[in-house]
């Protein structure tokens, strides 16, 4: 059986041609990048062209990227590195609802050690208020970390006004834009950003690596600390192979972006509007134009998420539901609780995300076992028959 894989803003595969650029650096190139001697020298060699190639993609200067393990770090290491470096006059953070549990978690956590943070709530589309942030700004505002596009319902968030803001009243702002890179357009001088996340895996790079932005000039106390590796920022032997591959998956990424993201878009579009016009009692949740070209996230009523996504597994097509179920837990999605979703309406969502290999045969094998699961599911469900009667 052909499997489909919808689910690219879990994970992509590591394009071929990035896989070739890494694998002499696991063998032949083996030398620690801190090394003085030849071995060392080709690894360094390796490291900063890695580390000009992200800087070129973004808009920043080489001296501005810090390698890291990936999207999670990189945004424990904005808010921690902020709040430590900053804590003692008072710290206030303001960030979304909507974030990535890199951010929600750690937000949580500064406010263990002191921090006062402010959630930022969402409109019915995902999107934080420009006026809300605004108004949420008091004199102790050291941080606003607001993601530039969602991970869940695909909105794009409005960044650059945010990152206006912050530059009138002298606030750092940090943005996650691990779902934009390779999807939307991204350069820091244009949103304004001090800071910036981004991971490899997430544009058909190896996991495990993504780098951070950080303005020239704004102090950051470290993370992971130990040796002078990535100019004493970040502590520990760099890891070459992945970096030299983020390095090429990011040149790829934003060079192909333009016809592969209006492709993606075109099935996008196509399979919201074949599911919404042909499945009864759906929704589209996100912002119908203001969201990534990839996602597709929509509501059933009368469904579990969960059963729906194990009913396309049998059938090898993999998508994502709203539910927390990694986390052991079914809470419905906090990102279509802070749009304002029902529980059970949140419960019944599923997440599409499209990749540069998905095809238009695939989108019309998905929507045709769209179709008869969710009947089946539907016709089997005491909820769905008892409203129905
Ligand atoms: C995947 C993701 C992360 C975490 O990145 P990792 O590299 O998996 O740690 C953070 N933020 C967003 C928006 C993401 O989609």
């Amino acid at each position: 059986m052909d499997r489909i894989y919808m689910d690219n803003a879990a994970t992509t595969g590591t394009d071929a041609r990035v896989l070739e650029k890494m694998l002499p650096y696991f063998t032949a190139v083996y030398g620690n990048a801190s090394s003085i001697h030849s071995f060392g020298r080709e690894a360094r060699k390796a490291v900063e062209n890695a580390r000009r190639q992200v800087a070129a993609a973004i808009g920043a200067n080489p001296n501005e990227i810090y390698f890291t393990a990936g999207g999670s770090e990189s945004d424990n290491f904005a808010l921690k590195g902020a709040f430590d470096s900053r804590k003692g006059k008072g710290f206030h953070l303001i960030t979304s609802a909507v974030e990535h549990h890199a951010i929600l978690h750690t937000a949580e956590y500064l406010e263990k050690r002191g921090a006062r943070v402010t959630y930022l709530p969402v409109d019915e589309f995902g999107r934080v208020s420009v006026g809300d942030v605004k108004n949420a700004i008091a004199d102790d505002t050291r941080l606003i970390s607001v993601m530039l596009a969602n991970n869940e319902v695909g909105t794009l968030e409005p960044v650059k006004e945010i990152g206006k803001l912050t530059k009138e009243r002298g606030i750092l702002f940090h943005t996650d834009a691990v779902q934009a890179i390779g999807a939307v357009p991204v350069d820091v001088n244009e949103i304004g950003c001090d800071m910036l996340s981004l991971s490899g895996h997430k544009f058909h790079g190896p996991k495990g690596v993504g780098a951070i932005y950080i303005r020239s000039g704004v102090r950051l106390e470290n993370l992971i600390h130990g040796g002078a590796q990535e100019r004493g920022k970040r502590a520990g032997t760099e890891n070459v192979p992945a970096i030299v591959g983020l390095g090429e998956a990011i040149t790829l990424a934003v060079s192909e972006m333009p016809e592969i993201s209006a492709r993606i878009a075109k099935m996008r579009d196509r399979l919201i509007g074949e599911i919404l016009r042909n499945i009864p009692e759906t929704r589209l949740n996100g912002h119908p134009t203001e969201r990534l070209p990839g996602n597709v996230n929509i509501s059933f009523e009368g469904i579990e998420g969960e059963a729906l996504l194990l009913s396309l597994d049998l059938q090898g097509i993999a998508g994502s539901s709203g539910s927390a179920c990694t986390s052991g837990s079914l809470d419905p999605s906090h990102v279509l609780l802070a749009m304002g979703l029902r529980h059970e309406t949140a419960h019944g969502s599923l997440r599409l995300s499209l990749g540069r290999d998905n095809t238009e045969e695939e989108v019309t094998k998905v929507l045709a076992a769209l179709d008869v699961i969710v009947k089946r599911l539907r016709a089997m469900s005491p909820i769905w028959n008892c409203r129905r009667a």
